[in-house]
């Protein structure tokens, strides 16, 4: 292959294409293979990553990039920030290493883990670094010049990556009062500096520092702290830095981030294609500039014509020496090898043909720069005509394009996204319809999926039982669940979702549009993969796809059962999305399916419907400027899909989290008739907004925590409801546990529901 531009890869997924690692680490946790094996697994996916890329011909290959649980908390080891907790354990590295990660029990040692939350807008989550106010940072671990070391010796040449020093303190947080962890940046620098040090000893000629800080929002601070301290790195390194920003824009913070003193900068042309020129016309004359063209965030085929044209621009300004081709932002929110998709069935070849994993986006990060660079083989050239054919093949094909469904969306009208009355007239007929007492008590819609109820199910998927022995059994187990919520006397009724492995995949399995992959696994968090599905066309509903459980469920019992369904938003978030539309599109076409199941429920005499949407807070958008806009389709589509059915049926929604307050308005414009929260591990403080803003309809929050088998005591209950009678109207509050129950065991289940239960009937009594 002809030398063209320079490729650079920020990161690879690192659980290997066989989950390797993921098997290796639960089988070392449970004592079943020694360290050495653990290691060994380690050294073997690093390699097969590093010659990988190797034979792609990347030219910036990532090294300290691989992670046994997480780079956030990697680096924290790396520079020292070891809370005190864990300080007997710092004899033994990955054993203080493990701890950290998930906390450790046993052997007389008993520490809870670090916090963990989401990494910016992805499905990963990272290890919050913690500070206090006297912190002390030390160079503390090799990892990143072992990991270079050890490429090396392989004869292969890498780029370290760290996270950027403002970042790492941004990422983390202040574990007491009286200080800001930006504060600590100098005592941070110097163990910077070190590390760097190390790097450039080891030999390493170029490091990767990641800042996507630099495109959110910052303040003023921040981008003066920018400034100095990588003026300050820069004197005290010679290794050439290439500076990382991903999944936004630089927008406002362009001219900061260009004027850094680094080698090379590297944007995301992918989720902002639209700052290329802003860059481009402040760049100084020394820096190159990395351009994020091949996403590292979805599934899809790159349009290499299209992605050429970016090049074009930046080689034009720039000079073909100072332009770079790369990834988006690292690979790891992406699986490995889309070749490993062998099943037809699934994945048809038709929709395969329009996707790329890991290791195909490596092939087209050196085709791109193949074909940028002027002395195209006449190979790279038939690649690219056969490229130019998938993508006109996709935007034309009839797997994607439903004319029924586009037409449908485009006829909604405004009366669509409203109920037929306002709330307080839906309100008194659902009452009467009802009869619900004071502090009606309902649960979140899971029951415990039991080791018995996994094991039917990976039975019926292997063929050892047949589909009616399935069924029979799930009945068995819905009909018990039901006449135990009669017997201890809860209102509103679940079915239990047994028959449901998983609240996206469920729905997404019936739907029209979607398709599954078999090791399309993504890392979550530690040893935890998912496997999104894949939204891969207009979106319908050939039949009804909860109806028959729900009629069934209601057949057993006189009270109410409440149809369960999960909400357009949080479909969207947890799949891999089209990109050849905008999302809130695609939305709208989930929308518009699930608001045909809501009305086939209701004329199945369903006469409560839920509509989860956990998700709708972690969509919201890094940047505030464009939160308005998100929340304002995010919010419709849900109106959508709820609007469809008579004032005398209730909607309710819930939500697993329990900061709104910056959104609030917005959940109320949702119109649900009734939302559940969660709030007991707060203490209701979450309530607080309601103080300010007056939330006109019902709201059940959530009275005991759901993630922990503690069973709740009934005085605890009752004082966390008079709490909530503060903030909101006693007709209007539900009794309901914080979220699904299908992660806990049925003895503290049980348990905690009849609590529940004789907290409520006390409440009654005193407001009767
Ligand atoms: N209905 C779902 C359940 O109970 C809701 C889960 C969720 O919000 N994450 O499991
Ligand atoms: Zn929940």
């Amino acid at each position: 292959m002809s030398k063209g531009l320079k490729t650079n890869v920020l990161g690879f997924p690192r659980v290997g294409a066989g989950r390797e690692l993921k098997k290796a680490e639960e089988a070392f946790w449970a004592g079943k293979i020694t360290r050495d094996e653990l290691e060994a697994t380690a050294r073997d996916l690093r390699k097969s990553n590093w010659q990988r890329q190797q034979a792609a011909g990347i030219d910036l290959i990532p090294s300290n990039d691989f992670s046994f649980y997480d780079q956030v908390l990697d680096q924290t080891l790396a520079v020292g920030a070891i809370p005190e907790r864990y300080n007997s354990l710092k004899g033994d590295a990955l054993e203080l290493y493990f701890a950290m990660a998930h906390g450790q029990q046993g052997n007389g040692k008993d520490v809870i883990a670090m916090e963990m939350t989401k990494w910016f807008d992805t499905n990963y989550h990272y290890i919050v670094p913690e500070f206090v106010k006297d912190q002390h940072f030390a160079l503390s671990s090799n990892k990143a010049v072992d990991e270079y070391k050890e490429a090396k010796a392989l004869g292969i040449e890498t780029k370290p990556v760290i996270i950027g020093p403002i970042t790492f303190l941004l990422l983390g947080k202040e574990k007491e009062a009286g200080f800001s962890r930006l504060d600590l940046i100098d005592r941070l620098l110097p163990v910077y500096a070190a590390q760097l040090k190390a790097l450039e000893e080891a030999g390493a000629q170029w490091v990767q520092l990641d800042e996507p800080f630099l495109a959110l929002d910052i303040d003023d601070q921040v981008k003066k702290l920018y400034v100095r301290v990588y003026q300050e790195l820069r004197r005290q390194t010679r290794l050439k830095i290439v500076l990382t920003t991903y999944f936004s824009g630089l927008l406002d913070n362009t001219g900061l981030a260009a004027g850094l003193p680094v080698d090379a900068l590297h944007i995301d042309l992918v989720r902002a294609p639209q700052q290329l020129d802003a860059v481009l016309a402040e760049l100084p004359a020394n820096v190159a500039l990395s351009l994020g063209v091949v996403d590292g965030r979805n599934i899809w085929k790159n349009n290499l014509q299209q992605s050429l044209d970016l090049i074009a621009k930046a080689v034009a300004r720039l000079g073909a020496d100072r332009v770079w081709v790369a990834g988006s932002s690292s690979f790891l929110h992406v699986p490995y090898d889309l070749e490993q998709e062998k099943n037809e069935q699934k994945l048809p070849a038709a929709i395969k043909r329009w996707m790329a994993f890991t290791y195909q986006k490596v092939q087209e990060l050196a085709l791109l720069s193949e074909l940028a660079g002027g002395s195209a083989s006449g190979a790279a050239k038939q690649q690219l005509a056969q490229n130019q054919a998938d993508i006109a093949d996709r935007a034309s094909s009839a797997l994607i394009h439903d004319a029924a469904v586009k037409q449908r969306a485009a006829a909604v009208s405004t009366k669509d996204y409203d109920r037929l009355s306002a709330y307080p007239e839906r309100a008194a007929k659902q009452r009467a319809r009802l009869k619900l007492p004071l502090f009606p008590t309902t649960t979140i819609g899971s029951f415990p999926q039991t080791k018995e109820v996994r094991s039917w199910r990976a039975k019926a998927r292997k063929g050892e039982i047949t589909a009616a022995e399935y069924d029979r059994l799930l009945k068995d187990e819905t009909a018990r669940t039901v006449r135990w919520q009669e017997e201890i006397g809860l209102d509103v009724l679940v079915h239990g979702e047994f028959e449901r492995n998983d609240m996206v995949e469920y729905f997404g399995e019936q739907l029209k549009g979607f398709t599954f992959t078999q090791n399309g696994w993504v890392q979550s968090y530690g040893s935890r993969c998912v496997k999104p599905p894949v939204i891969f066309g207009d979106v319908s509903r050939p039949v009804p796809m909860t109806v028959e459980w729900s009629k069934y469920a209601q057949s057993l019992t006189q009270k109410p059962m409440k149809g369960m369904l999960t909400g357009p938003v949080t479909i969207l978030e947890w799949s891999f999305v089209r990109n050849d539309q905008p999302r809130s599109e695609t939305t709208k076409q989930i929308a518009l399916a699930i608001r045909d199941e809501v009305v086939d429920l209701e004329s199945a005499g369903i006469q409560v419907i839920q509509i989860d949407e956990p998700a709708i807070r972690e969509g919201l958008p890094l940047r505030h400027a464009e939160w308005d806009a998100y929340l304002k389709w995010a919010v419709d589509s849900f109106r959508l899909s709820a609007a469809g059915v008579k004032d005398e049926t209730q909607i309710h929604t819930h939500m697993c989290y329990s900061e709104f307050n910056d959104i609030i308005e917005h959940i109320a414009r949702m119109d649900a008739d009734v939302i559940t929260i969660e709030c007991s591990r707060s203490q209701m403080e979450l309530l607080d907004v309601f103080r300010d803003f007056r939330y006109p309809n019902e709201i059940g929050p959530g009275v005991y925590d759901i993630h922990s088998a503690r069973v709740p005591s009934v005085d605890e209950i009752t004082s966390l409801l008079r709490k909530a009678q503060a903030y909101i109207p006693t007709e209007r509050l539900w009794v309901n546990p914080d979220c699904g129950l299908k992660t806990r065991g049925w003895e503290e289940t049980k348990a905690a529901l009849v609590n529940m239960l004789a907290a409520a009937k006390q409440l009654r009594k005193e407001n009767a």
